[in-house]
């Protein structure tokens, strides 16, 4: 165990000019990590060096595609993305809906800038690549590890816009005990999803979410625009509030 590709995309971690004018992506793969972490070899790549509130749907695909060549390689025992935390559980969820490889895929990220005096990224880039080079999460899929934290894609959110532990949910798959990495849990798993074909990169899905004192008029401006599905987020078992049953049945008729 031992070889792990590392694909870099941006975010906070590779991201230099914290202070009041906030902080821009630009730092390379190889620059986030040594060439050997201990007993591990690492390879860095860049696929983005980008704002994850940047992303599109074509990036995310992109991201996908380099994530399962790197899992086809035969050398390479696992995989870490660095990426911006603002979207990082989505495309971790995308990664782990059409994960069908054995080999774990670890995403992390950092709250602090590359130059800041106090930067968690080095210290979570070295968490992940001893996740995915880890023999006993073989099998788990897609992982966020984060502040010593390893847990499952599917279910995570991002919890705090600015501690350091800036993610929750999901199965707690392991945690850091100092340098040692102690497994307890594996995250059910799921028959992988084929990877998103070239017409995902338009595809409009729109998000409309149900609140109190929430109107129709997002949801029929989706549907009237031209979106090809409306995500309506409701409240409690999918309720939401006065006309929104309406305009549903109009939209769906
Ligand atoms: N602005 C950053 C991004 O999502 C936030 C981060 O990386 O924490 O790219």
């Amino acid at each position: 165990m031992g070889h792990i590709q590392l694909l870099g995309t941006g975010g906070t971690i590779a991201s230099r000019g914290h202070g009041p004018r906030g902080s821009v992506a630009s730092d390379a793969a190889s620059t986030l990590v040594p060439s050997r972490y201990g007993e591990f070899a690492v390879q860095a790549r860049d696929v983005l060096t980008t704002g994850s509130y940047l992303l599109d749907l074509a990036a995310l695909r992109r991201i996908a595609e380099a994530v399962e060549r790197a899992l086809a390689d035969p050398e390479v025992d696992g995989v870490v993305v660095t990426h911006g935390t603002d979207t990082l559980e989505e495309t971790a969820f995308l990664l782990d809906l059409v994960h069908a490889s054995p080999k774990p895929v670890v995403l992390t990220g950092a709250q602090r800038a590359a130059d800041s005096p106090d930067a968690d990224g080095p210290r979570n880039v070295a968490e992940a690549v001893r996740a995915a080079a880890e023999e006993h999460l073989r099998g788990a899929g897609a992982l966020i590890s984060f502040a010593g934290m390893i847990r499952s894609a599917r279910g995570a959110r991002k919890v705090h816009t600015t501690a350091g532990g800036a993610f929750g949910g999901g199965t707690e798959v392991a945690h850091m005990v100092g340098e040692r990495l102690v497994v307890t849990a594996m995250p059910r798993r799921y028959p992988a999803l084929p990877m998103p074909p070239p017409a995902f990169d338009a595809t409009r899905v729109d998000v409309i979410t149900a609140y109190p004192g929430a109107t129709t008029e997002l949801f029929d401006f989706a549907v009237a625009s031209g979106a090809g599905a409306v995500v309506l987020a409701g409240t409690g078992v999918g309720n939401a509030g006065p006309g929104f049953a309406e305009s549903v049945r109009a939209a769906t008729a």
